[in-house]
């Protein structure tokens, strides 16, 4: 060991951390015996920052905040509360503000109670710090994912960790690690798209961003993470939020667990439950779920919050429960540790005491609660530290957060189409911009951002450049002209839109070098954002096509959360970008990428569909699709998507070697390595991200041919360069999950695909 410092420095670190966790166990026990009953139920519930405010917070609101003495008195002393959240209504806060209101709560909590416990402070920090003014705003997770650079997400993550601890803010719930395969679902855009090990891998990265390398929570410039939402949350059957899904024991594990499964390997120290309901039952009640596989099998030993009031919902929405007391009784047999209540705390509390005195809740039940949500309290020191000034960060807001922002965004950047390679533009081009989304930043945000749903983006990120200010700045003013033709209306809040000088939109089309056409949605998140329909809507629609009939080239920019169906008029498109929902610097990165100071490098993280009626998953079974039965061809029922999952074109070319095998047959326990050589073949420098699928020639469970991503890494390379890339596959990573829920790998040829290389091995155990 003498000659390895560096494993040196590691063990006394990991001995440090273990020596600290030991600790921390021991200071549970010792307080936990000093706990009353209610004070143990009090650490339970988490109410939202609404009920011990003035009630002046409402985001229409510019009254300064205060809290309500009383209210607050009752809830952190009388009924001992154990934690308080952000809630929707608030609009988003200086961190002096947040230091201030955050102080006066954790005085309140330790002052007033005999054992002195620290609030535990929950906010949605979702593509940065959401709630507060000033935070640096990245692009939205499913655009970090179509980086493919597992160094964009750690960074972004621990900037965010940053600002919310500046903010005096020390629990994230965050990262959403749903699997979104589904573009119907309103959330899509919060995860890091279809692909299980794509989920996987950013999803760690997210989580040790804003957790640190080795959890180290008590470090003041990170926070604890919360995966959610546990399990298999974004596809019911109805594509709406949180509306029934069905879905097998093996879908569940094969495709919606491996995240969970990664995050909880990395150490998150709590977890999210999903509001939906599973093969009839809603996962808030569900012992095999929460307790059976999360606690048990998986070893979680972090605190299972609830989402938002879902234990009322087990009565109200769900009748599994005939009331708010055998509500409790449920949720809490089956594993919750901590009730999201939002308003009603009261009964939550005296449901709770009355059924652990009646023997229906045991209480070594509760102890193993209360545990779990005081070690996150010991683990981040909230018993030394329960604020965190300002002062101390004076990083927050700073141009290196925003440049680790914009990087984000420019990487992000898809480019899907680009016809006689009409990008990059010349910057001496009379450019009209247009489109619903080519003036706003509320768009480029989407929501959790300054508030909720992403309405008072406008108010709060005023310095930053829209697409339309971006390219004005970028291309020279004299170049470029802006007519919306179609907008949101500003005051309603989602999907209303309006003809906006379309005609006059037409007209400038005629007198410009190219149309920058920019569509796509505005901000939106659960409920508000469920669809009747996928396709893009009938004005943004009607706008394309008016403006194709010019036979001007037309360069549209998506700026959405889910991929909205635009084949009525994409063939009509000289040029296709996707942007996602690139956070503040988008407009800069975009406009970036259309006039090719930045080579296009993101791939997309999910199929982009072509027909409402044909929505698959890149991994979906031929069996799945009705063109491949002899003899029927429905194109419409098809898979025939707009564009393939890790689609993206760039203004470079590359070229892949053959692809070369350490070995042609891999046994049990041995590691097969994977090479290919990458060529920049073209005119300039461009970054790659490599993916590497396999497939599983004949197997019992999944069908010959469906490909699955194993393996990314993304390359930067210089005209001409050649870099060799390499993978490690294991037995493991050929597997599946079969019937009975094993993972298992079965003796046969597989096929390795990178780009258009494929080759074939034999694993034989
Ligand atoms: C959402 C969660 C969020 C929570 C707290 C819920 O409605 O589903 O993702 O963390 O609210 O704001």
């Amino acid at each position: 060991y003498l000659k390895k410092p560096l494993s040196v420095l590691l063990l006394l670190v990991s001995y440090g951390m273990a020596n600290a966790q030991t600790k921390n166990n021991a200071k549970v026990e010792s307080l936990l015996q000093k706990m009353t009953l209610e004070e143990k139920v009090g650490q339970m519930a988490q109410i939202t920052l609404d009920v011990i405010g003035a009630g002046n917070d409402r985001y229409t609101s510019t009254e300064p905040f205060s809290l309500d003495q009383q209210a607050m008195e009752k809830a952190l002393i009388r009924y001992k509360l154990g934690s308080v959240l952000n809630t929707s209504n608030n609009r988003a806060r200086t961190p002096q503000v947040w230091y201030e209101i955050i102080s006066k709560i954790q005085q309140t909590a330790m002052k007033g109670t005999k054992n002195g416990i620290p609030v535990l402070y929950g906010i949605d920090a979702i593509h940065g710090e959401t709630y507060t003014a000033g935070a640096t705003m990245f692009p939205q997770q499913i655009g970090q994912a179509a980086t493919f650079n597992r160094s964009l997400v750690r960074k972004g993550a621990e900037i965010t960790a940053y600002e919310t601890r500046a903010s005096s803010i020390p629990w994230a719930f965050s990262p959403l690690l749903d699997l979104g395969a589904d573009p119907r679902f309103p959330r899509q855009w919060e995860s890091f798209g279809e692909d299980p090990y794509l989920v996987s891998q950013m999803g760690v990265q997210a989580v040790k961003g804003l957790e640190g390398e080795n959890n180290d929570v008590a470090n003041p410039y990170h926070v604890a993470s919360s995966i959610k939402h546990f399990l298999g949350y974004q596809v019911p059957v109805s594509g709406k939020d949180r509306t029934p899904a069905f879905i097998s024991d093996q879908a569940l594990r094969e495709y919606h667990l491996p995240s969970f499964r990664a995050a909880i390997q990395a150490g998150a120290k709590t977890i999210m439950i999903n509001s939906g309901i599973i093969n009839g039952v809603p996962v808030h009640a569900n012992y095999n779920l929460l307790t059976k596989l999360l606690k048990e099998e998986l070893g979680f030993k972090g605190l299972a919050v609830t989402d938002w009031g879902d234990i009322e919902n087990l009565y109200k929405r769900d009748h599994v429960a005939k009331d708010n007391k055998d509500a409790v009784r449920i949720a809490i047999n089956a594993g919750i540790d901590m009730s999201m209540v939002a308003y009603n705390y009261e009964p939550f509390c005296d449901d709770l005491i009355a059924l652990v005195k009646e023997g229906k809740v045991k209480e070594s039940r509760i102890d193993d609660a209360v545990r779990r949500i005081l070690l996150v309290k010991y683990d981040l020191d909230l018993f030394n530290k329960p604020t965190t000034n300002p002062k101390d960060y004076p990083k927050f807001g700073s141009k290196e957060f925003e440049l680790a922002s914009y990087q984000a965004a420019a990487e992000s950047i898809t480019l899907l189409k680009n016809t006689d390679q009409t990008l990059p533009l010349n910057k001496s081009m009379k450019i009209l911009v247009t489109g619903p989304n080519a003036n706003s930043m509320r768009t480029l945000n989407g929501a959790w951002t300054y508030s909720w749903q992403g309405e008072k983006v406008e108010e709060f990120a005023a310095k930053y450049n829209t697409i339309v200010k971006a390219l004005e700045l970028k291309a020279g003013k004299q170049n470029v002209t802006y007519v919306p033709g179609v907008s949101y209306k500003m005051d309603g809040r989602y999907f209303e839109e309006y003809a906006d000088q379309l005609d006059a939109a037409i007209a400038a089309a005629k007198e410009a070098d190219v149309v920058v056409l920019c569509l796509g949605e505005n901000s939106y998140t659960e409920t508000p954002g469920n669809l009747s329909d996928l396709y893009l809507s009938d004005l943004q629609t009607e706008l394309a096509q008016k403006l194709a009939a010019t036979g001007k080239k037309i360069i549209l920019v998506l700026n959405e959360g889910r991929p909205r169906i635009i084949s009525k008029f994409e063939q009509k498109m000289s040029a296709v970008v996707q942007s996602y929902l690139p956070g503040n610097f988008g407009g800069d990165a975009i406009a970036d990428v259309l006039l090719g100071t930045v080579n296009p490098s993101g791939k997309l993280p999910y199929t982009y569909p072509q027909f409402p009626n044909a929505l698959f998953t890149y991994y979906h079974k031929p069996s799945e699709s009705r063109s491949t039965t002899e003899g029927v061809y429905n194109y419409d029922a098809d898979y025939n998507p707009q564009y393939v999952f890790g689609f993206g074109l760039s203004y470079t070319t590359f070229k892949y070697s053959p692809v070369k095998l350490s070995t042609a047959t891999l046994k049990k326990g041995e590691t097969l390595t994977v090479s290919a050589d990458v060529t920049n073949t073209g005119k300039v420098a461009g970054k790659e991200s490599v993916l590497l699928f396999t497939s599983d020639l004949v197997a019992t469970l999944v069908s010959p041919d469906v490909k699955r991503l194993r393996g990314f890494e993304k390359i930067d390379l210089k005209a001409g360069e050649t870099k060799t890339v390499t993978f490690k596959i294991t037995a493991d990573d050929l597997g599946f999950i079969n019937p009975e829920g094993q993972k298992i790998t079965e003796d046969g040829d597989f096929t390795i695909q990178i780009a258009d290389q494929k080759i074939n091995f034999t694993y034989n155990q």
